[in-house]
């Protein structure tokens, strides 16, 4: 059977999955503010160069974020198949949020122990990449003659937005409905474990404007802090309650996230603290809040229930303005449940994982946002090793047999995607 000599090779490869895994994590690619890209790049590159893809780097020069200091260059790999077959795109995000602290090993170092690989974004998701790598690899030494193309990119950004990333692939057209079948994103979501989408986000600014006046006579003025504490106060006893109330149909984990739901990232008003203080009402308040909105709910919805609460707990006050600003709108995905990609993972993971996989929605987003929204292509799901739980922690690390484990399953579903037709 293929398959076996598949699963073989990837067996007998399973150190040098490591040792990729770890040369990658060792280049410390650390967003904000997008360090070594280039290198990693190209790092990538050389290496997919050497098994058979054709590369390409695709720089971001149309981002703000892409400067000289910090450049914003993507790879993109392609082997081509021996016929017209589908197209299947493995992504990975190159990118790594800061160490912080907390480290009991050194978070660049790519230390292997108790089989264990340690290290800033080994799971999110290096280890997914080295997956991806020798998910064809293993294909490719199998003597496996693919009806179509096997993609392999490895981008940027993704931890803040991945705008000069997969974003960029996609507006580029390099990453499209007509070119690109599948997309498999090896975010660490557990190997028995297909993420099929995740719901919506609407980040927005709130000021409030009230009117100044001498902090000894504060009934003279309006209070724009009061205004913002009113309307805190209104998300709290309304909004909060509403929105727990409101259930996703979407398998989002921790069952938690299956609600909708809203944050309070930052809040700022008056005098600045620190400084020379006057007495003085505040005439000026700002908060930000992280609303996170169901399939079933839509933006549209999401926005109108902020805006009218804010205006009518402000008007109720008098005297006061608001304006509230969008800062980011990302919509909701789901890859539809028929969807072919789902159905390769699924039978791929009975075999290697020998369990029933379960299918899951993320509580964040990730760049299958910008495949199905920009690219237009729907068959985009997030498989790949480590766990959630684990990403952007201290100690982070991925298992070598999880690691190896997904290698199998994403070369399996590759196969399986190629037959499909
Ligand atoms: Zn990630």
């Amino acid at each position: 059977m293929v398959e076996d000599r598949v699963l073989d090779e990837i067996d007998r490869a399973a150190d040098e999955i490591v040792q990729l895994t770890v040369d990658l994590v060792r280049i410390p690619t650390v967003n904000p503010p997008g360090e070594e890209y280039q290198a990693c790049a190209s790092f990538l590159g050389e290496r997919l160069a050497r098994d058979g893809f054709d590369v390409e780097y695709i720089v971001a020069s149309g981002r703000p974020e892409h400067t000289a200091a910090h450049p914003r260059v993507n790879v993109v790999g392609t082997r081509p198949g021996a016929a017209s077959g589908p197209v299947v795109h493995l992504n990975g995000h190159i990118d790594v949020v800061p160490a912080g602290d907390g480290w009991t090993v050194d978070p660049f170092a790519g230390v292997v122990r108790d089989g264990r690989i340690f290290g800033r974004g080994v799971c999110d998701m290096k280890a997914g990449i080295a997956a991806a790598v020798f998910a064809a690899e293993g294909l490719r030494r199998a003597g496996v003659a693919l009806p179509g193309a096997i993609e392999i990119s490895g981008t940027v950004d993704e931890e803040s937005g991945g705008f000069a990333g997969v974003a960029w692939l996609c507006q580029t057209g390099r990453i499209s409905r007509g070119r690109t079948d599948y997309v498999i994103i090896p975010e660490p979501l557990n190997v028995d474990r297909i993420c099929v989408g995740h719901r919506g986000v609407y980040w927005s600014e709130l000021t409030m404007r009230g009117r100044v006046a001498h902090g000894s006579m504060p009934f003279l003025g309006v209070s724009a802090i009061d205004g913002m504490t009113n309307v805190l106060a209104a998300i709290r006893s309304e909004l909060q309650p509403a929105l727990q109330s409101r259930v996703t149909a979407m398998p989002v984990v921790p069952a938690g996230a299956r609600h909708a739901t809203i944050n309070v990232n930052a809040i700022e008003g008056g005098q600045p603290i620190g400084g020379i203080q006057t007495p003085c009402v505040a005439d000026r308040c700002r908060a930000i809040f992280d609303r996170r909105f169901l399939i079933e709910e839509g933006f549209a919805v999401a926005k109108a229930e902020l805006d009218a609460l804010i205006r009518r707990v402000a008007g109720a006050a008098g005297g006061l303005e608001c304006e509230l600003r969008d800062l980011m709108v990302v919509e909701p995905v789901q890859t539809p449940p028929e969807s072919p990609v789902i159905g390769a993972l699924d039978e791929a993971i009975r075999r290697v994982v020998g369990t029933t996989p379960t299918l899951i929605a993320s509580p964040g987003t990730y760049d299958h946002k910008h495949v199905a929204r920009i690219a237009g292509v729907p068959h985009c799901v997030a498989y790949g090793p480590g766990e959630l739980e684990l990403a952007h922690q201290p100690d982070e690390y991925c298992r070598v047999e999880d690691l190896v484990k997904a290698t199998k399953v994403i070369a399996l579903a590759t196969l399986g995607l190629m037959r499909e037709r």
